[in-house]
């Protein structure tokens, strides 16, 4: 299991040349784990990226400019602790929980029990609503599309809170776009400001508990991520009009953009374009890629 950490014993590099008081601004990172606990954070990561980190925790070196946005996230919560006392700022629960886990060193099925763990962003206890906040950007949830991992974020917290006899009827995101400025905002008329509540959808409790078993599974058996926890985005075949920017149409094979490519007016003035596909996590937001075989073997 991780040791307890805070940022200031990570490694950095100053791959910009900032000054020193801008690297120590940026330095000041609150990773912290507690021994022999899952939260919801790490149990919706993939298994190998958090053996990796345990194994290599005393080894991991960033720079400090992967730390920007880690920076606009902690002062946004420095205003959160600022709130007046009805408002229930980053409690920190816990609750344990029991499974049957097969042994594989002893050959059987034994009962198991992990504790999980939840910081809620804000709890208000008369809405009886849990509210997470993030830094992210448009794109992320544009068309209104919540991301399975922040769903299934939520609702372990939910669980965990309920367990600990705090009622939640209501989950949503308090999403600050980082990428998003007011006239783009206009121009593809997503929403008039860089700011958005998202409503969560609440799973069952036996929903919830039978995720997060799984997920201590996936943990337990330190499992190679997959394309969901690698944030896998596919290969695409765009059908474009020779010289311009935007594509007609995406497609994720071949056939299909040539059945569509014949079917414009004029297809000769139309080609394809192939774009690879890649793995947004591994190759801008995996702090042991350096220390795994798949991003060797795929981008090494
Ligand atoms: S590089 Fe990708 S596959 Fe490897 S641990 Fe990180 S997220 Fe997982």
């Amino acid at each position: 299991m991780y040791k307890e950490r805070k940022g200031d014993k990570m490694k950095y590099t100053n791959n910009y040349k900032l000054p020193e008081y801008a690297c120590d601004i940026l330095k000041q990172d609150t990773y912290d784990k507690q021994e022999g606990k899952y939260s919801a954070t790490e149990l919706i990561n993939g298994g190998l990226m958090n053996a990796l980190i345990r194994k290599h925790q005393d080894d991991i070196i960033k720079d400090v400019t992967d730390n920007i946005w880690t920076v606009f996230g902690n002062a946004v919560h420095s205003y959160i602790e600022n709130l007046p006392s009805k408002y229930v700022k980053e409690l920190r629960v816990e609750t344990p929980i029991e499974f049957e886990y097969y042994n594989p060193d002893k050959g059987v099925s034994e009962t198991m029990e992990v504790t999980i763990t939840s910081k809620g962003d804000l709890y208000i206890p008369g809405e009886k609503r849990l509210v997470d906040v993030k830094n992210t950007s448009k794109y992320a949830t544009m068309y209104n599309k919540v991301k399975p991992e922040w769903e299934a974020q939520l609702n372990i917290n939910r669980y965990i809170y309920k367990k600990n006899l705090l009622p939640i009827e209501h989950l949503e995101i308090l999403c600050f776009y980082k990428d998003l400025g007011k006239i783009d905002s206009m121009k593809h008329d997503f929403c008039d400001i860089p700011l958005e509540v998202i409503k969560i959808p609440t799973w069952t409790m036996e929903e919830t508990e039978e995720y997060i078993i799984d997920r201590v599974k996936v943990q337990l058996e330190e499992r190679q991520c997959n394309e969901f926890e690698r944030w896998r985005k596919p290969e695409q075949y765009k059908v474009k009009k020779r010289g311009a920017k935007r594509a007609t149409a995406n497609f994720n094979n071949y056939s299909d953009a040539e059945e569509k490519r014949f079917k414009m007016k004029k297809p000769g003035e139309y080609e394809i374009e192939y774009h690879k596909g890649e793995d947004k996590r591994c190759l801008e937001y995996c702090d042991v890629k350096r220390f795994c075989n798949y991003y060797k073997e795929n981008y090494g």
